[in-house]
């Protein structure tokens, strides 16, 4: 019977802490809002207190309900309309039960998790849903991987911060998580016009990925460098400048160093994962590869600070070494670049325009290539063995060029993962053509 298809999934959360809770002052719901990555849909349900709560997952039509004891919210509704949620309502079940539904545009997998309070973050009820049907969590296969890795050198880069993690934020309001994607994408971007060297982000939007998830990342992209972009923040206003960090085997080389580390290290308590594995930044276990790595990147890292600062005017603060945990366990060269200080005024306000962000990413992309040992003029390479380029003419498309070569525009999409999901190929694009 249909009615019969309403299941319970889980009882009463932290039931061990309950009893600690019963008389406990009641909660309260200040806000709610969701980010989206490519996977998944984070719903975040702000409240002054912990709270215990129980879980309902109704499949016709399908919900997720959960109500919360001794809670008062105001009720609100929060059209959502996205590949996973239709709207999000809060209401106020009894005077002391607080319920928040989330209408689904299809039965999917979920996981909900309390975060505690931390800094400015207050009490956290999170609800990560999964879009339904997206079953391929990474872009690219690992045998499309292996094509590109046969021209090109790979570089992955990674925004830091993200979704429920701000960063550090200037005084003026603007966020490190905001700035450090438009850099990062302005870099991808600049080596995605080349053939020998492929970019691929670590994320591409306003959401939160956990620091071992970005160093799982930099594996399957079976990255050749790893590059973490940031902005620094210190409680001394007029403190300024640029620096680079690199992985610390044995504690950060000065105070400054821990204390970058420290903040930059924060943001999975910040973002929120369900459970931090091990403590990632008590034990930074470091391997022989690892070390060959960090003497790699102390070279790379002094390139590109000496790029940064002549193209952007920045001050040096020099190269600084840490225990970053998502530097750890990455065995190629990588390394945390702390562009400016956005908690410095001035520094705030040229981190915000285009004209500073282009310069940067142009700065790093330099480094990058020197120290690469590549030409920044364009290098003609040959294509793999059995394969051939096809320069992209105007009036061509996806699909005439697969006529052209009798192959389906899948094929080629296959060996190209510079063509975006919009199947848009530009004039002058190199294309391998199997
Ligand atoms: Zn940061």
């Amino acid at each position: 019977m249909r009615f019969m298809l309403t299941i319970i999934i889980s009882l009463i959360a932290f039931s061990s802490s309950l009893s600690s809770l019963s008389y406990a002052q009641q909660a309260e719901i200040t806000s709610v809002r969701y980010w989206t990555s490519p996977t998944n849909i984070r719903v975040v349900v702000d409240l002054t207190n912990e709270v215990s709560y129980q879980v309902k997952e109704s499949l016709l039509p399908p919900e997720i309900l959960i109500t919360i004891e001794n809670t008062r919210s105001n009720n609100q509704d929060l059209l959502a309309n996205n590949a996973a949620i239709r709207q999000i309502s809060i209401s106020q079940k009894d005077k002391n039960v607080s319920c928040v539904k989330i209408e689904l545009t299809k039965k999917t997998t979920f996981n909900v998790f309390q975060l505690k309070k931390y800094q400015s973050k207050p009490d956290r009820l999170v609800i990560d849903i999964n879009i339904p049907d997206v079953k391929k969590i990474l872009p690219i296969s690992q045998k499309e991987i292996e094509l590109i890795k046969k021209r090109s050198k790979i570089v992955v880069i990674d925004a830091g911060h993200g979704g429920e993690d701000p960063g550090a934020i200037g005084p003026g309001g603007l966020q490190e998580k905001d700035v450090v994607l438009n850099i990062a994408k302005k870099l991808a971007g600049y080596f995605n016009q080349r053939h020998d060297v492929k970019a691929f982000l670590t994320r591409d939007g306003d959401y939160f990925i956990p620091l071992g998830e970005r160093i799982k990342l930099c594996k399957h992209y079976d990255g050749d460098i790893f590059i973490s972009i940031h902005a620094n923040a210190s409680p001394k206003e007029n403190v300024r400048g640029s620096s680079v960090y690199v992985l610390s085997t044995e504690g950060a080389d000065n105070k400054a160093a821990q204390l970058v580390a420290q903040r930059e290290n924060m943001a999975d308590l910040i973002g929120g994962i369900a459970k931090i594995e091990n403590d990632v930044v008590a034990s930074i276990l470091v391997d022989l590869s690892q070390t060959q790595a960090i003497n790699e990147s102390l070279v790379l890292a002094k390139v590109t600070l000496d790029s940064m600062v002549s193209s952007c005017h920045t001050l040096s603060l020099g190269i600084g070494r840490a225990g970053f945990a998502v530097l750890k366990s990455i065995d190629v060269p990588s390394i945390l670049v702390e562009t400016a200080f956005i908690s410095n005024i001035e520094e705030e306000k040229l981190l915000a325009t285009d004209e500073f962000q282009e310069l940067m990413s142009r700065a790093i992309y330099e480094a990058t290539l020197k120290y690469l040992g590549v030409s920044s003029s364009v290098v003609s390479l040959v294509p793999p063995k059995g394969y051939k380029y096809h320069v992209v003419k105007k009036g061509e498309t996806l699909w005439s060029i697969a006529a052209l070569y009798d192959k389906s525009p899948q094929e080629i999409k296959g060996l190209n993962a510079d063509i975006p999901p919009s199947d848009v190929v530009f004039v002058g694009q190199e294309l391998i053509i199997p």
